[in-house]
């Protein structure tokens, strides 16, 4: 069931790519297409029937309790896309109302990863803890309407009392105490008489219904712990479902998106909105949220991987983190194109990786320059090049951007190719180097192979070459030769460390594998890729590297899509590989 829904998964996003590509290459130089869904039909009528006045707000409401992932950039791009196409506002609001597992980092974080995806929300950033007090008279409102009651039940007694799926809950025995006992006990609350977990205050609702949301939900709880944003001023804290539709009322939200699991709050959203008569009342759309096969996205989970150093934090190139993403070398272009691609749904789903990494493929293929980078290093020894003898070559930066200019690097007679570019024993139709084996030099000339030296364990550690002088620019005379390799000459070339990625988990759905253990929440740490990085330490990259900055990226020759990492040094370049030049996902790993 699970393997056949993600192979479905797969399939359609082979197929949207294949009609993509199609339809990209027809309407090349055409403005970007919508493509509609079924949000945008609800806002084109709304606005058909001058609903809010014509106007469409939404908010992206995150909660300030770890970095944003992947499925939040489609969330920010669904949110703030809209309002783009809408000519309307987006706002940025912090669902701040969980002050223990909250961090000001995380509000940092958050805000960079909006501005770098290109957006930028209207005003001011907005707390749902600004809305505090007024959440607070709103509260004292519902109590003195008969709608709401402080509740003594300890948290195993509330329990019992809830009920289940099947069966209805009881009433409390403090539902019907009277309006001033109930504004009392509030007050108490709020002066902090009582301890956590001794008193909530509790929507007036209906213990029998089959939504569990609507039996007498929490509304306010007891939390003894001082807030980011607030800091001691108060004990009691609104609860999410209370707190979100009455922050989107205050801030006039026309459209409240999000996603699927929250279907069944809905009522409530609209329950409290309409005892309390807000100035205006949002609609709660709900979609399917992305999950992305091969990793995970809950930040929950993340947190744990970084808390517990299976990754090396939250940027660490492996998570599909935003700052991941960022550090791995995606860009913001193929971030939103990945959003746009897989749209948005009331079905879940499980997208491809190979979505993702086509998206950023495509975006690096006409921006990024290209350079020659050998990433685990073999000597080659060109015997005919004379010691000291330097030759400048050069090559374009992009095979079809003149724009880019060129870039040129030496031959000299000592040069490195990679290790995989040579086989003592070639397979059938081999293109590389072998011996008594000719092979082209990307970019220079065609060189052929004589002998072999291996170190004492039988490993080759250097190759015996010559190289054909008639062959800079133009084939060799009277005979073929088909394969190209790249190179880099051993004086000038810049010492490199190279950091290989592959998926981060070895299952395609962690969490679902994980759930066959329910009685332990760490299962998902089982299918950790244990070879999710490889460090290549001693690559060579040309000289035309030297200078590079964080962030810029390139297309290594026959090897992929690189980024430079943070890390690097003036001694030594670090790059993060982003991604190979062919969809590894679909298994088909040889290099050209
Ligand atoms: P997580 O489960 O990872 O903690 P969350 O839903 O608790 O996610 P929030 O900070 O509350 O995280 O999310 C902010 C917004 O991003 C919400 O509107 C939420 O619906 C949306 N969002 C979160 N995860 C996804 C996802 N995987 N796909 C689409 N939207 C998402
Ligand atoms: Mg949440």
């Amino acid at each position: 069931m699970l393997s056949n829904s993600l192979k479905s998964a797969h399939l359609l996003s082979l197929l949207t790519e294949i009609i993509q590509t199609m339809s990209d290459t027809n309407t090349q130089t055409t403005e970007k297409k919508v493509i509609s869904n079924f949000i945008r039909h609800i806002i084109d009528e709304d606005m058909s029937q001058n609903k809010n006045g014509g106007k469409l707000i939404t908010r992206f409401p995150p909660e300030p309790n770890g970095y944003l992932h992947i499925g939040h950039a489609k969330s920010i791009c669904l949110n703030f896309g809209l309002a783009e196409d809408y000519n309307g506002m987006c706002n940025l609001r912090f669902d701040d109302t969980n002050p223990e597992k909250e961090d000001s980092e995380y509000i940092d974080s958050i805000m960079d990863d909006v501005k770098w995806l290109g957006y930028s929300w209207a005003g001011e950033v907005k707390y749902a803890s600004d809305y505090f007090a007024q959440l607070y008279a709103y509260a004292v409102q519902l109590i003195k309407q008969g709608q709401a009651y402080v509740c003594s039940l300890t948290a195993d007694e509330a329990r019992e009392y809830r009920g289940s799926l099947t069966q209805a809950g009881k009433n409390s025995p403090y539902r019907d105490q009277s309006v001033e006992q109930n504004l009392d006990l509030f007050e108490r609350m709020k002066q902090g008489e009582f301890n956590e977990g001794e008193r909530v205050l509790r929507a007036k609702i209906d213990m029998a219904s089959p939504n569990i949301n609507l039996r007498d939900p929490i509304i306010y709880r007891i939390r003894k712990v001082e807030h980011h944003q607030t800091g001691k001023e108060w004990c009691i804290y609104p609860m999410y479902d209370y707190t979100h539709c009455v922050s989107d009322a205050l801030e006039g939200i026309t459209h409240s998106l999000c996603t699927l699991e929250f279907e069944d709050h809905r009522p409530l959203y609209d329950w409290v909105l309409d005892q309390l008569q807000t100035p205006c009342h949002p609609q709660q759309i709900e979609f399917a949220r992305l999950n992305l096969n091969y990793t995970i996205t809950s930040k929950r989970k993340l947190k744990q991987l970084v808390d517990e150093n299976h990754i090396n934090g939250w940027d660490d190139p492996r998570l599909p983190t935003i700052s991941g993403l960022r550090r791995r070398g995606y860009t913001p272009a193929s971030i939103r194109e990945f959003s746009d691609r897989i749209g948005v749904t009331k079905v879940d789903g499980v997208v491809d990786m190979g979505t993702l990494e086509f998206c950023i493929r495509e975006d690096l293929e006409h921006t990024v320059a290209r350079a020659m980078c050998v990433i685990d290093p073999l000597k080659v020894v060109i015997e005919s090049f004379a010691d000291d003898a330097v030759e400048e070559l050069s090559a374009p930066r992009h095979p079809k951007d003149e724009s880019m200019g060129r870039r040129s690097f030496n031959m000299t007679r000592v040069i490195y190719i990679d290790q995989s570019d040579f086989e003592e024993v070639p397979p059938p139709k081999y293109r590389r180097l072998s011996v008594g084996k000719e092979v082209r030099l990307r970019n220079s000339y065609v060189i052929k192979c004589h002998a072999v030296i291996k170190d004492e364990q039988g490993k080759i550690i250097e190759l015996r070459c010559t190289h054909d002088t008639d062959t800079l620019g133009k084939k060799p005379e009277g005979r073929k030769v088909k394969g190209v390799i790249h190179w880099v000459s051993e004086k000038y070339s810049l010492p490199a460390e190279v950091r290989l990625y592959d998926r981060l988990f070895n299952e395609e759905n962690p969490d679902d594998a994980a759930k066959k253990h329910e009685d332990d929440n760490s299962h998902f740490l089982d299918f950790l890729n244990p070879d999710s990085l490889t460090i290549m330490a001693n690559a060579r990259a040309e000289m035309s590297l030297a200078g590079v900055q964080a962030g810029d990226s390139f297309q290594f020759e026959r090897e992929g899509y690189f980024t430079t990492d943070k890390d690097s040094t003036s001694d030594k370049l670090v790059f993060n590989r982003t991604v190979g030049l062919r969809d590894s996902w679909a298994k088909i790993g040889s290099k050209t």
